[in-house]
């Protein structure tokens, strides 16, 4: 046997680790910002139905545009954001991941770079290696905000082909002002890709980048049906954009890269859209309720427009870390000095969460 180091590995992935939380076994896991209701009784007996009847057909490759699947995507964004979204905006994908990536094989690659506003989604670097994409961290204020101006200059002196904003960020939960996104995309001759994997959870007067869409073909919106949709095992990410994007698009995609058990089964989950987004206010509520505990606690958070919390100072966080775990509540170190990040999810996850953060808060802030 060998190791990885002897093996004839491209050299910007030498010494790299592969992405991903601990998956450790523990009584309440608040570390993926996954929606823990279980999904609707009507949905799952239509599932069930939904992928019988797709299985005849697995003697078929399934449709590579997924153009139903695709209709269904854009009339959900245009019933939720007002903005008129045609079919031929929306592409889909194995998961946002994917979206993301192939826009980096189109766009990226060898000789071009990405920017992204750090701390933010550690896979959008990650994705960057991937492709060959260079990497540069662009800045935010210590309260996690991006100034558009700076951003803007940046940006300018850079000249990244791609460039990432989050919004609601992850792992921050700060939401970026739509004035913020037209700054950044006048200040830039690249795609601009905002990440809103999280929007379904933003504040009211949160507005999504939906809305610049038109006149702007280089602004790329990526969405996903893992978060507020409650299906991160469906595997299925989605984006909106000028159609000449989902064109380049197309020069990158794997032939029948989604399969047709999945696109049924996306397809089958907007049918039941109302019923699976019905959650989405309870975990705001949680949320809240965390953010609401902490003072209390002589704790803080950073505002958040999503379904998690960073919240702090700790002394140590990975102590706080292993402590809130020696509790059975497993939340997630994102490398932030003093902060950790924790889900919101149902009531009772709340109830475990501030418990035990009520016992280790004394010795830990
Ligand atoms: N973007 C952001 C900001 C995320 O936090 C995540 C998941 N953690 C993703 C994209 C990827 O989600 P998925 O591939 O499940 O759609």
């Amino acid at each position: 046997m060998s190791g990885i180091e002897e093996l004839p590995l491209r050299p910007e992935l030498r010494g790299r680790t592969p992405y991903g939380a601990p998956q450790v076994p523990a009584t309440h896991r608040l570390n993926t910002n996954e929606n823990p209701h279980p999904l609707p009784a009507e949905l799952l007996a239509d599932l069930g139905a939904a992928l019988g009847s797709a299985a005849l057909e697995l003697n078929r490759y399934p449709d590579r545009d997924a153009v139903a699947l695709r209709t269904d995507l854009a009339v959900y964004l245009s019933r939720t954001s007002g903005t008129q979204v045609v079919p031929e905006q929306v592409w889909a994908a194995n998961g946002s991941n994917e979206v993301l990536q192939q826009i980096l094989q189109a766009f990226g690659g060898a000789g071009r770079t990405a920017l992204g506003f750090t701390p933010s989604y550690s896979m959008h670097p990650i994705i960057s290696a991937g492709t060959g994409t260079a990497w540069v961290d662009g800045h935010r204020r210590a309260d996690f905000t991006i100034d558009a101006a700076a951003a803007a200059e940046q940006i300018r002196e850079v000249d990244p082909a791609v460039v990432f904003v989050t919004s609601p960020n992850n792992p921050t939960g700060t939401a970026v002002a739509l004035e913020t996104i037209e700054a950044l995309y006048a200040a830039t001759t690249g795609v601009l890709v905002v990440d809103e994997a999280y929007t379904e959870f933003a504040r009211t007067g949160t507005a999504s980048a939906l809305t610049l869409l038109p006149g702007r073909p280089r602004l790329i919106v990526s969405r996903t049906m893992s978060k507020a949709f409650g299906m991160a095992g469906l595997r299925l990410g989605y984006l909106a954009a000028d159609p000449a994007v989902v064109d380049a698009l197309q020069l990158v995609r794997l032939p029948y890269h989604l399969s047709s058990l999945t696109q049924a089964a996306a397809r089958t989950a907007l049918a039941h859209t109302d019923a699976l987004l019905a959650t989405v206010d309870a975990v705001k509520a949680q949320r809240d309720r965390i953010v609401d505990a902490l003072p209390a606690l002589g704790l803080t958070s950073v505002p958040s427009d999503a379904n998690f919390v960073l919240f702090g100072h700790f002394a140590d966080a990975p102590a706080a870390w292993q402590a809130l775990l020696d509790r059975g509540v497993l939340v997630r170190d994102v490398g932030l000095p003093g902060w950790l990040r924790v889900t919101a999810g149902t009531t009772a996850e709340t109830d475990a969460f501030l418990t035990a953060l009520g016992e280790i808060a004394p010795d830990h802030r």
